[in-house]
């Protein structure tokens, strides 16, 4: 008789976290996963949802909604990043933490996995009530992190300036100097080098592997990227720089292409000048959505998940996705892309780079021993790229399923780490 996923889980699965009930269904019988097993993963240790208020601009009191999840940290403090977002909800963090455990396993550093952040569109706030917000939020979850329990970092719409805020309050309420709290911090109050560009060329080092398997020429290559914050933009400057073509590019308000490859940091520069990629000289203005259907080899979505779905998966012409986003394609696209012989680049390993380089920055924190730019990046490249032979070679298919390859290896660690600690 064949025991279906739900009734190996003994727990009733109001609580379960939707990533782990559709990605974890579909392999845990390569696993070999047990109902204790399965039980210990399916639900995050820690889930808080706070709410803080703020005084606005206007001197009125306005309440906000935060939430931290601690997924697992059975491997070493949890460690996420912290969005600010209007969609944000609890179930969205919930994945996302348990990404976060996922990747801190594949690229086997010493963190568990979280997420937190604020339900807010930080563009309809002055930049006092976004420090207020920041500030506020950390007054909420202050008991909650700390450098060996939880450590926040940059993610959607939060950055440098956001980290200095977080660490400042944090060592404001502790009455003691602490910048390993969080990581994306600037070099000049404890950041370290490297870390604004890390996800994207840890991103660029995997795929340089991936492209010799999947015999696609690299000074040819044309690449489509997606988003163009922190990792989007830096991601086309650094292809730009290595010589590949960048073809198109996209932010919230749409894009711009050109067949001949565009000139990124003339695209950076008018971007940062108008606040707009759109009408950029010698190319055309695109949508998202015509953005992921381009003619290009490397398609690179570095904004939000769900992206790629059953809706515009076959249209994608790319022979490889480098998922620098996290959760941009959803099971259902995963599939098509399986059958259209799409190699994906799992955001578990992909856009990696940054927790590396997060963990980097708090290990110098926690020694207050700085390191120069190439030893950054040569210890990156070293974790990137043999992470990326480590799920290479988990691959059991001919054909390489690499997001299921490190989802086993990964799982795998975590489980191992709760063995050792007798949970299991
Ligand atoms: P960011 O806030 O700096 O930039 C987000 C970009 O996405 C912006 O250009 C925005 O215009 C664009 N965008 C927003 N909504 C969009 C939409 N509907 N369609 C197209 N574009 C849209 O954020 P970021 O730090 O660059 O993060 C981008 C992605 O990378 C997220 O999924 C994040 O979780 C992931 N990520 C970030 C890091 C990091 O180090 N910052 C590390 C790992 C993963």
């Amino acid at each position: 008789m064949t025991i279906h996923f739900h009734e190996r889980l003994h727990i009733n699965d109001r609580n379960l976290c939707r990533l782990f009930m559709q990605e974890i269904r579909g392999i845990y019988t390569d696993l070999e996963l047990t109902a204790e097993e399965l039980d210990l993963l399916a639900m995050p240790r820690r889930s808080f949802t706070v709410h803080f208020p703020v005084r606005m601009d206007s001197g009125k009191t306005r309440m906000f909604i935060g939430y931290r999840v601690q997924y697992n940290d059975a491997r070493g403090p949890a460690k996420g990043g912290i969005r600010f977002h209007p969609d944000l909800t609890i179930d969205h963090v919930k994945d996302l933490a348990l990404l976060m455990v996922l990747k801190c396993a594949v690229v086997n550093i010493p963190f568990g996995g979280s997420k937190g952040g604020v339900v807010v569109n930080p563009r309809e706030l002055s930049r006092n009530e976004l420090e207020q917000l920041t500030r506020g939020y950390i007054r909420a979850i202050n008991n909650f992190i700390g450098p060996f329990k939880d450590i926040p970092a940059p993610d959607v719409y939060t950055d440098e300036k956001i980290m200095v805020w977080i660490m400042d309050e944090f060592e404001r309420i502790h009455g003691a100097h602490m910048p390993a709290v969080v990581t994306g911090k600037p070099v000049e109050l404890g950041g370290t080098k490297a870390r604004h560009y890390s996800t994207a060329l840890g991103g660029i080092y995997v795929l340089e592997e991936a492209l010799e398997r999947a015999a696609v020429e690299k000074t040819t290559a044309r690449v489509a990227v997606q988003g163009f914050g922190n990792v989007g933009k830096n991601a086309a400057r650094l292809f730009f720089e290595r010589g590949y073509k960048v073809v198109a590019v996209s932010a919230v308000e749409g894009g711009v292409m050109s067949p001949d490859g565009l000139d990124i940091p003339a695209v950076v520069r008018r971007q940062e000048a108008t606040g707009s990629l759109l009408d950029f000289k010698g190319s055309r203005n695109i949508t998202n959505q015509e953005l992921l259907a381009s003619d290009c080899d490397i398609l690179v979505p570095a904004a939000l998940s769900d992206q790629l779905h059953m809706g515009n998966a076959d249209a994608v012409k790319a022979k490889i996705v480098l998922e620098l986003a996290n959760a941009p394609t959803t099971i259902e696209a995963d599939e098509i892309f399986f059958g259209k012989k799409i190699l994906v680049i799992p955001d578990v390993i992909a856009n990696a780079g940054g927790v590396v380089v997060s963990y980097f920055e708090w290990s110098q924190n926690l020694t207050s021993n700085y390191w120069k730019e190439e030893e950054v990046l040569q210890k990156l490249k070293h974790i990137m790229v043999s992470s990326f032979n480590d799920v290479y070679s988990a691959c059991s298919e001919p054909r390489c399923r690499m997001r299921k390859a490190a989802y086993l290896l990964a799982i795998k660690r975590v489980l191992d780490a709760e063995r050792l600690r007798g949970n299991l």
